[in-house]
């Protein structure tokens, strides 16, 4: 509390802060919130703080997600991300001005604002023809949004056929930002052969599961002549690429043609735990000195590989007979 004296009974510094446990009741729901409630020293008198409930707005925020309804953080962060302002915004949705910076600030989208928002966040077709039909806007603005969201739309055409046709790990999802960094770890530097990364996502994947009980990526990994594959990994690299994370180049090595990947921007290591990143740069660094070749020779000592049909899907119960890691 900002004020030192205590209306009711005069008393002056004598507040103490407490947390307290209460509900709050949204749309007919109620929520357990705790709430910062300063106390007189002296009457024993209580009061919510001076900038308002904040308990309302817990409640609020425990409401959106809950109906799984965009925070008001993040429609802020998404607006800015587009380089839209405001009322920009507003045009593109078809809503009044005022209408997203009430959002911005809190205030519970209506249901069908909230719905056309969620549609306009997660599909960037939806969004580029919303833009097209948005009245008021000016060109320029227009252009590059379009120019930006076309190109969006492209990544998730490219990312909805890799997960339509992925087979991942049993009992688990597929953690596209887990593979993103960890393929930018691998390739960080020199980068790698498209041959040699394969082989080194199934090392550390398998060696996480024995470690573990389950897997970084989510990925399921297909045997393939030379070795273990990711499964639809080339649509995986392609998503990769689109996304501008790694870059493709031929080059001839020995008598071979291969694939260099190499990434283009720093990997985050902040996506992983303890435990995963333990794995990753072990793994890494296991085969760093070592040719995709002998790595694919390493590969088909592997039980995994050799007791498995060529194109069917390897099963995680060979990690625990791994010879390399
Ligand atoms: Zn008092």
């Amino acid at each position: 509390m900002h004020e030192e004296i205590c209306p009711v009974c005069g008393a002056e510094n004598s507040f103490t802060v407490e947390e307290r446990n209460d509900t709050r009741t949204v749309k007919g729901e109620e929520f357990a919130i705790t709430v910062a409630i300063s106390i007189c020293g002296r009457c024993k008198e209580e009061f919510l703080p001076l900038s308002g409930d904040e308990g309302f707005e817990k409640a609020k925020d425990l409401y959106r997600a809950k109906h799984r309804m965009v925070a008001p953080e993040a429609l802020k962060a998404w607006r800015e991300s587009l380089g839209l302002t405001q009322a920009e915004l507003a045009l593109v949705m078809k809503w009044g001005t005022a209408t997203v910076s009430r959002y911005e600030n809190g205030k519970l989208a209506e249901p069908s604002h909230d719905q056309a928002l969620s549609l306009a966040m997660n599909s960037a077709d939806a969004l580029l023809e919303m833009v097209n039909k948005a009245e008021g806007l000016a060109d320029s603005t227009r252009n590059h949004l379009i120019e930006r969201l076309r190109h969006k739309a492209g990544i998730e055409t490219v990312e909805k056929a890799f997960l339509q046709d992925v087979v991942p790990a049993p009992h688990e999802t597929i953690q596209i930002e887990k593979i993103a960094n960890i393929v930018m770890a691998f390739c960080d530097g020199m980068g790698e052969f498209e041959t040699k990364l394969n082989k080194l996502l199934f090392y550390a994947d398998f060696k996480f599961f024995r470690d573990f009980g389950k897997t970084m990526t989510g990925l399921s990994y297909v045997r393939h002549h030379y070795g273990p594959v990711p499964s639809n990994y080339r649509l995986l690299y392609s998503l990769l690429e689109k996304r501008e994370l790694i870059t493709f180049e031929e080059e001839v090595f020995d008598k071979f043609v291969g694939y260099r990947a190499t990434s283009v921007t720093a990997w985050d290591k902040n996506v992983f735990t303890e435990q995963e990143l333990a794995v990753l740069l072990s793994t890494k660094n296991t085969f760093k000195k070592l040719s995709a070749t002998k790595i694919s020779e390493l590969s088909h000592e592997e039980r995994a590989w050799k007791e498995t049909e060529n194109g069917s899907v390897i099963s995680y119960d060979f990690a625990n007979f791994l010879k390399a890691v």
